[in-house]
């Protein structure tokens, strides 16, 4: 996808299906793919509980809607999807992804001990898939700062809403 030289950082996981071409659509995964409604009840504890929210993302259903969008995208299209998860549990994600089905070829999540804000994050591994020659076609998020964030970039983007993020 960007050329034989690039190695690819530790927090940027492949599908088996490899990443195919430059043309990209960037997707959020918690409250656009999957419906993490029934878990936001450990973040209301104080202090807020991530272990437990993150672990029972595995029991989240998918938000069929979107997952039917990407599979009506050009076979062309790479999907990366870009969440704020942790990647320690990005195994758990993949299982997840993979389970219910959902294309996807590139999953970047933040790297552990990494508290930056989640738009920072994202706007900082989005510029770097610019850098490295994506053509970012569309974004697709649930929280309107990241929605900002990418048409500040002048990248064209879709609000899902979930009612938390
Ligand atoms: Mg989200």
């Amino acid at each position: 996808m960007f050329g034989s030289d690039f190695s690819m950082p530790s927090h940027w996981q492949p599908s088996s299906k490899a990443p195919n071409g430059l043309d990209v659509v960037v997707v959020d995964i918690d409250g656009v793919l999957a419906d993490a409604s029934k878990r936001q009840h450990y973040l209301e504890n104080r202090p807020k509980d991530w272990q437990l929210f993150f672990a029972a993302s595995a029991e989240d259903e998918v938000i069929e809607e979107v997952k039917r969008l990407l599979e009506l995208l050009n076979e062309s299209v790479t999907v990366v999807l870009l969440t704020g998860r942790p990647t320690s549990i990005a195994d758990l994600t993949i299982e997840w992804l993979n389970r219910n089905a959902i294309r996807w070829n590139l999953l970047i999540s933040r790297p552990t001990g990494d508290y930056t804000l989640a738009t920072k994050f994202k706007e900082y591994e989005t510029s770097r898939l610019l850098e490295l020659g994506a053509r970012i076609h569309l974004c697709i998020d649930d929280d309107p700062n990241n929605i900002e964030m990418y048409r500040k970039l002048g990248l064209p983007s879709l609000y899902v809403h979930s009612g938390y993020y």
